[in-house]
């Protein structure tokens, strides 16, 4: 008898994203009535705005409900050159591929580009979903360490030692999820000049953009450093963190002509286009939400804060202030626990939902969302001061 139920086929060997399993463990416990305080996933609290929401209601009654062309809606597309070029990076509305969400265009863009015996550099601590996508193309994922001290860059001498004649490309996500590190313009020139000089592509994942607090790091798209850089660049963007869209499924990527033509063709496949009436929702927000957008960068940038005073104060937890998106990375090896039982123990006992490390490279760290509200924030932070005091006391017991 064929054994179907642990044969794996390519992909069925994916364990799930970390994230949404924390959110997953969350909602489920708040149905039973807990008050969860969630700083799992990253997810702005705030609700779409309204006009944007009008704009896809205004699309449906309109009837624009039935396919588009698989790359998205000109209008959009168009909108979204703009955008990038106006960021600095040439662009034209055929290199735009409006895809299901940034996951889908980074997932697309590494199952076009690599396979079996090609490798990819990830830096770590990196996100989740960057390693399994690498896995699912078949490509090997090469892991470089980068570090805190370092402003989590790759340097010089990692690219020397890892590149090599496999290696197809590079995972770049500034700001970072999950570190909220920057890269500086001198770094992001060594590894756009180095991807040059030896023939790699760049992912660029820039779906944090918005969310850049510091005026001494401001966000540097890559591909805006040089038409070379640019074209060895697929950067990838989402209207989720910035206009407060994560359910919308909606974002973008510009790349060379050549790998466009790659992504959109297994987009053909695997969805067809993007939800129509959702993107005349992106095209509105485009058009008219920049002012929405800056308010909530605003906010965040008063919660980040608001949440590393309050996260000083807890004792045994070691964590920098992050630059930009909206989580920090704390340091739990205080306590003696993996980052799977420390948030397990947490959920449990202080009904606090957060990501384990372990799914971002780093066994011994804890990523928390600020994305949420200030009393929110207070409340989660005076619940987690008591469970890390008694994880301490447990410890010298
Ligand atoms: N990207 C967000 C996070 O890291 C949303 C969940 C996910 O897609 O992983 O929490």
């Amino acid at each position: 008898m064929k054994d179907l139920e642990h044969t794996t086929g390519l992909l069925g060997a994916l364990p799930p994203s970390e994230t949404l399993g924390t959110l997953k463990k969350g909602i489920l416990l708040a149905q039973q009535g807990v008050e969860v305080y969630m700083l799992s996933v990253g997810e702005p609290d705030f609700d779409t705005p309204d006009v944007i929401k009008e704009a896809c209601a205004d699309a449906m009654r309109r009837g624009m409900t039935k396919y588009t062309i698989p790359a998205g809606i000109g209008e959009l597309r168009e909108a979204c050159a703009e955008k990038f070029r106006a960021s600095g990076i040439d662009s034209t509305p055929e290199q735009i591929i409006i895809t299901p969400g940034g996951k889908f265009a980074c997932g697309g863009a590494i199952a076009a580009l690599c396979g079996p015996g090609d490798e990819v550099i990830l830096p770590v601590p990196y996100w989740v979903s960057h390693l399994h996508m690498i896995r699912a193309s078949g490509a090997k994922a090469v892991f470089v360490p980068t570090f805190r001290e370092n402003n989590f860059e790759l340097t010089k001498e990692d690219l020397e030692k890892y590149v090599n004649e496999r290696t197809r490309l590079v995972v770049l996500c500034s700001p970072s999820n999950p570190t909220g590190a920057v890269y500086r313009k001198t770094a992001l020139e060594m590894l756009g000049n180095y991807a040059v000089e030896k023939n790699f592509m760049i992912l660029s994942d820039e779906v944090y953009e918005a969310l850049a607090y510091d005026e001494a790091l401001p966000h540097i798209p890559i591909a805006s450093l040089s038409p070379e850089i640019n074209a060895h660049t697929v950067t990838i963007n989402s209207f989720s963190k910035s206009y407060a869209m994560t359910g919308w499924r909606v974002g973008f990527l510009t790349a060379p002509m050549w790998l466009v033509r790659k992504i959109d063709a297994l987009q053909t496949h695997l969805v067809a286009n993007v939800t129509t009436f959702a993107q005349y929702g992106a095209l509105t927000a485009l058009r008219e939400c920049g002012n929405e957008c800056v308010k909530m960068k605003n906010a965040f940038k008063a919660r980040r804060e608001l949440f590393c005073s309050l996260l000083e104060k807890v004792p045994g937890l070691k964590f920098s202030r992050p630059s930009g998106a909206f989580y920090v990375f704390a340091d739990i090896s205080s306590y003696g626990l993996s980052s799977t039982e420390f948030c397990d123990r947490l959920m449990e006992e202080a009904h606090i939902a957060a990501a384990p490390g372990c799914g971002f490279g780093e066994d011994s760290f804890v990523r928390f969302s600020y994305a949420c509200s200030d009393e929110v924030l207070k409340k989660s932070a005076a619940l987690l001061a008591d469970f890390c005091g008694k994880l301490l006391e447990e410890k010298r017991a």
